[in-house]
């Protein structure tokens, strides 16, 4: 686990490096607060920080303030529902009552003070490190679809929010699709539920092999999916969406650990598209878009994709 130790003086800047490298954290070191808060907006920084109060640029409790604000470059407020939450410990000097005080007051959870007692530091980031592992769990829980994987229903309305945001202020291209499984209730009625179910496991799998890393998929009803991908212009979401059906009509797929006898289901999807625009430049308006599309593609015989 990685910790970030934002210190200006370097003897404790070492001596909390060393202590903490000792008990197996990978440590993130800096002298400069400036630097601190930039790590700490950066994706996949780390989730628990020291800070300093006095720091050269930002401050321990202005970096807490920072990242508890919308301030920040990705637009979210530390811990808000569905991201990691940031834990962050302030160093101050023994006996600053007010500093600790305003330090949990700006948004640290906890404070340790100079000199420090390496014992006590150790139970204090282990503390620490109980709540992001529970809220991490949490987390989990709370964001991911349990049978599919891909990310719940909640959890992928807010990343669409998210990166309609993202694109509106950087002017970049973003689509949407609405995939909806086919005559799913058929499948559901001739082979049984579990089959249905197993299907739906494979259709996430397929859906997945198509999409970039940086494609946003989650599962937005029963057998219905929404897809998110920044950055991409009409042309290349349309043969995008047409290697997704065919991920699906071109393979049988094999739900076989559900029922035995059962050789091969043809399983096809209708996809709506929509792209962000002036018209639609919301969530509910694009929803709506994408699922008025989808109907244009299942009245088109299905199989199919629309605009
Ligand atoms: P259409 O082509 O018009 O989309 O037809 P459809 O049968 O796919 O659509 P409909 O909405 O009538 O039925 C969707 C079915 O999906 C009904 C429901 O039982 C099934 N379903 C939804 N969630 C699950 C699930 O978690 N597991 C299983 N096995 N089936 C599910
Ligand atoms: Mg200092
Ligand atoms: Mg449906
Ligand atoms: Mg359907």
């Amino acid at each position: 686990m990685k910790i970030l130790v934002a210190e200006d003086d370097s003897t404790s800047l070492f001596m909390l490096q060393s202590l903490l490298e000792k008990w197996g954290f990978d440590v993130v070191a800096t002298s400069n607060g400036t630097e601190a808060l930039r790590i700490l907006q950066e994706d996949d920084s780390p989730l628990l920080a020291i800070l300093d109060w006095m720091l050269p640029g930002v401050s321990g409790p202005e970096i807490c303030r920072r990242l508890s604000s919308r301030e920040r470059p990705d637009g979210w407020r530390n811990g808000e529902m569905g991201r990691p939450y940031q834990y962050i410990l302030i160093l101050t000097v023994k006996g600053e009552k007010e500093n600790v005080i305003a330090g949990l007051e700006a948004g640290a959870d906890d404070y340790i003070t100079k000199p420090f007692d390496s014992h006590e530091l150790r139970m204090r980031v282990m503390a620490g490190k109980r709540i992001l592992d529970l809220q991490e769990q949490l987390r989990n829980a709370a964001t991911y679809d349990s049978l599919t994987g891909l990310l719940n229903r909640r959890a992928v309305i807010s990343r669409l929010e998210n990166e309609i945001a993202r694109a509106t202020r950087s002017g970049t291209p973003l689509g949407v699709a609405l995939l909806d499984i086919d005559h799913f209730k058929r499948i559901n009625d001739t082979h049984g539920h579990m089959t249905g179910d197993a299907a739906l496991v494979e259709s996430a799998a397929r859906i997945r092999s198509v999409l970039r890393s940086y494609d946003i998929s989650g599962r937005y009803g029963g057998e219905e999916f929404l897809l998110i991908f920044p950055g991409l212009e009409r042309r290349e979401m349309d043969s995008v969406c047409e290697r997704v059906r065919l991920s699906f009509y071109s393979v049988p797929f094999h739900p076989v650990e559900c029922a035995e006898g059962i050789e091969e289901i043809q399983i096809s999807v209708s996809i709506g598209v929509c792209d962000l625009s002036p018209e639609f430049n919301d969530v509910d308006s694009i929803l709506a878009e994408a699922d008025r599309a989808l109907y244009r593609a299942k009245n088109m015989g299905r199989n199919a994709v629309s605009r």
